[in-house]
């Protein structure tokens, strides 16, 4: 007797646990707080490190309340982390989530897609995200990211195409608040774009600046992606918030510092590959002194710099 009531009340239990993993996410314990930057305009800021350090919350996401609903902008790395961003949403305004602008398609911005689409909301994208959609790599990268951060991301995650692509710069106002998205390129990811709330003068600038911290490079174009910086209007802005790294108090500033390294990695590399020397030797080389004290710093400037020694190889070999 004892035996069939343990065993029903375990096919009752385990069967309670297949329901709530399917329609929930696994439970997360990081620290993540509402700051506001405008009228309209608040972010919540993940904390410097690699992607499977905090439980996966090491990039930020925007959000932008209006009067017609909310707009987020990226969706942070796994799903969990977006249920807990929703749930901040909801202690700020009861309007829902309409709209989802990624500026990127990186794992560490788009695993949280889910929710926000079961919700209802519609996403936007840049057009040069198909490129990675259609990847081996983010298939690949999606599978380890079930092992390293189990069980936050798992076998319900799954990658989330937009609902609109864009190709051109893009203007909407939605409930009396003004938005203007424009274009970056290839520059940090296969395509990238960044939002401006004009109401507010808050720029969400993806991961095309990096705050306080060492940027991750990875497959970036770093010429196009300095040509963005570059092109890159901060004058009169009330904040940036940057897709990694606190709002910047100084968006200029901010923008120095990233186009800064950026170049630098392109000017020592950039002769290294010129002059036919080996990496490690024009690492070595290399003063690092500038920005050895940022936070990832160890766990990302070498990687960076063999990235950019070896795009400047190909560059040099092309010709360009
Ligand atoms: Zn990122």
């Amino acid at each position: 007797m004892r035996v069939v009531r343990t065993l029903s009340v375990w096919l009752l239990l385990s069967s309670l646990g297949s329901v709530l993993a399917a329609q929930g996410y696994a439970p997360t314990d990081v620290e993540m707080t509402v700051k506001q930057v405008g009228p309209h305009s608040y972010y919540v800021q993940g904390q410097a490190g690699v992607a499977t350090d905090n439980q996966g919350f090491i990039s930020n996401a925007g959000f932008v309340v209006t009067d017609a609903g909310v707009v987020v902008i990226d969706a942070l790395g796994t799903p969990s982390l977006a249920a807990k961003l929703q749930q901040l949403i909801g202690t700020v305004t009861a309007q829902p989530v309409v709209r989802v602008i990624v500026t990127h398609y990186h794992a560490d911005h788009i695993y949280g897609l889910q929710v926000l689409k079961d919700a209802g909301a519609e996403i936007w994208a840049p057009s040069g995200a198909r490129r990675y959609l259609d990847s081996v790599q983010a298939a690949e990268r999606l599978e380890e990211r079930r092992f390293s951060l189990d069980p936050w991301v798992n076998e319900q995650t799954h990658l989330v195409p937009p609902d609109r692509w864009l190709t051109e710069t893009t203007r909407f106002s939605l409930g009396g608040v003004d938005f203007r998205i424009d274009m970056l390129g290839a520059a940090h990811s296969d395509d990238d774009m960044s939002v401006y709330v004009a109401s507010d003068k808050v720029l969400y600038s993806g991961d095309i600046i990096f705050e306080g911290r060492i940027p991750y490079v990875g497959d970036a174009d770093t010429k196009q992606w300095l040509a963005a910086l570059t092109a890159m209007q901060t004058e009169g802005l009330r904040a940036l918030v940057p897709g990694h790294g606190p709002a910047a108090s100084d968006p200029s500033a901010a923008v120095r510092a990233t186009r800064d390294y950026v170049a630098y990695l392109r000017q020592v590399m950039g002769e290294a590959a010129d002059q036919l020397q080996d990496f490690d030797s024009a690492y070595r080389a290399a003063d690092w002194s500038r920005f050895e004290n940022l936070p990832a710093f160890e766990a990302a400037n070498r990687r960076n710099a063999y990235q950019v020694y070896l795009s400047m190889e190909a560059e040099a070999l092309s010709g360009g």
